[in-house]
């Protein structure tokens, strides 16, 4: 099954590349993602273009060239606008030495033979080389077939490949999640044997992968899959807590699932990464929460808001997420339960949730309410309160919800005589407070009277109404883990 004729079309940026090292009498071939795409009619990401020069002679034949790796990529830089054309990488036939950490290669060498470049790849769908230049196709891995029948399959002893290479076990579900492929029998095995290998992999590696599965349009079949075969503990080992967790009435759902399907449905609405890790990760501290009710007759999970976030945290950070977005996903699974009942909500209650989450992410957060409503089960995403309450989000929005929309501000108060420094932060955040629950004193005439006698009150006192909302947050948060605590008598 090789060096078959087939047209694929080509950016002519690339086929140029390829038939410059032709011309200079070397071989070139694009490989990997972008010939997989081409052949199933999806959009290339990037061009790879593998060849039998060496990384000096490629850069005698262009113009324009870097080259500043371990992997002899040369980045060939085009005249493109196109930002995906702008540098076509062109790599060595490579050949990949004894692993022997699970990780990489212990050593790279580069080779004459695209046999051996096809050889070391992940999965046969990524190991087919196109000659633009000569529009011939070399399939040597069944890549075709197994494109054909929408299969993720190793090039290949599946076992032999995941142990050189763990990650590769992600990769194959993150592809498949991708692309609506099954993973193959044998190599489904050989995940679910190699799977503890996946603790030898970087956890921003692993992050990486994860990113890709959530945003993938089956985030829920992809981590379904991994649990099966038993990667999912290496990924975010919290979730299969909910695993059997059986929840009160209101749900269809154990933990788990509810979970998966709160996450779909932000992958169905296109929602954006935070969103998604919010869904997922929403609920992931019930199960430590969970307790019969005898006077309910049901399960309670109290303060499993709290210890969700908590969790969230640790676990984003374990995965090296950077800090704003553990923060802000940890800020929604923080703030998920608010109370959104328009019959009895008051708009000051609305302002406090929009202060508390951030008026940029309470769209957001409305967003992550859908999600979970849908994960219980229940028919409706917009259901006619939560729609109302919407319309309360959108009156309290313009009122002041945080002290960027004071209408004094810190270079007042300092022209007031305030002193630069902490008592400043204290004084607005005083005055947000108030104007959280009436809006009409936000004026300059009442905070600058109000701002005059607060500068009175000493730091202590000062600071407590500064940050009484977010002491007082934290406070609560810590005497709910600490109940939490006592019930299941851990410490
Ligand atoms: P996409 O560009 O859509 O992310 P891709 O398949 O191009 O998909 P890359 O990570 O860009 O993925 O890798 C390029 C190619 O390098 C792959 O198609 C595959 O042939 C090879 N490859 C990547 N990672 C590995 C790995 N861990 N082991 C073996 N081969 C790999
Ligand atoms: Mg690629």
């Amino acid at each position: 099954m090789s060096d078959m004729e087939t047209k694929l079309a080509v950016p002519k940026e690339v086929l140029e590349v390829s038939e410059a090292l032709q011309a200079g009498g070397f071989e070139a071939y694009l490989v990997g993602g972008c010939v997989r795409d081409l052949i199933i009619g999806r959009e290339p990401k990037d061009w790879d273009i593998t060849t039998n020069a060496t990384p000096e002679k490629i850069q005698a034949l262009f113009e324009d060239t870097f080259y500043e790796n371990d992997y002899g990529t040369v980045g060939v830089v085009t005249k493109s606008d196109d930002a995906r054309l702008k540098v076509i990488e062109v790599t060595p036939y490579r050949t990949e030495g004894k692993y022997s950490n699970a990780r990489h290669p212990d050593e790279v060498s580069f080779s004459d033979s695209l046999s051996d470049d096809l050889k070391r790849r992940d999965l046969t769908i990524n190991a087919i080389a196109y000659g633009a230049a000569r529009s011939v196709l070399v399939d040597e891995h069944g890549g075709r077939e197994d494109l054909a029948a929408k299969r993720v399959r190793t090039v290949g002893n599946p076992h032999e490949r995941f142990e050189e290479d763990a990650l590769r076990m992600l990769r194959a579900v993150r592809i498949a999640a991708e692309l609506d492929f099954v993973i193959d029998t044998q190599t489904a095995e050989g995940i679910a044997a190699q799977a503890p290998q996946l603790a030898k992999i970087s956890r921003e590696r692993v992050r990486d992968e994860l990113i890709r599965i959530v945003q993938s349009p089956r985030p829920m079949q992809a981590l379904y899959v991994a649990q099966k075969l038993g990667i999912l503990k290496y990924v975010i080992p919290e979730l299969e807590e909910g695993i059997g967790c059986a929840q009160n009435q209101a749900h269809s759902f154990d933990v788990f699932e509810h979970l998966m399907r709160s996450l779909q449905h932000a992958a169905d609405k296109e929602w954006p990464l935070d969103v998604r890790l919010a869904a997922l990760l929403h609920d992931v501290g019930k199960p430590a929460t969970r307790v019969w009710s005898e006077e309910k007759k049901d399960w309670t999970f109290h303060g499993h808001d709290v210890v969700s976030a908590r969790m969230t945290k640790k676990i984003m950070n374990d995965l090296k997420f950077p800090k704003e977005t553990t923060d802000k996903v940890s800020t929604l699974v923080r703030t998920h339960m608010f109370f959104s009942d328009p019959e009895v909500v008051t708009l000051s209650a609305v302002r406090r949730v929009i202060a508390r989450v951030g008026k940029e992410n309470i769209n957001d957060l409305l967003n992550l309410r859908v999600c979970d409503r849908i994960g219980t089960g229940r028919p409706k995403a917009h259901p006619f309160r939560l729609r109302k309450y919407m319309s309360m989000v959108d009156e309290a929005m313009r009122d002041a919800v945080s002290v960027g929309m004071l209408k004094i501000d810190g270079t007042k108060l300092i022209e007031l005589a305030e002193k630069p420094g902490p008592r400043i932060g204290w004084i607005l955040h005083a005055l947000l407070e108030e104007v959280l629950d009436e809006p009409e004193k936000n004026t300059g005439e009442y905070l600058e009277k109000r701002a005059a006698e607060l500068m009175k009150v000493d730091d202590k006192e000062l600071r407590e109404l500064g940050e009484a909302g977010k002491d007082r947050r934290e406070e609560e948060d810590e005497a709910a883990i600490q109940k939490l605590r006592e019930k299941h008598h851990v410490s």
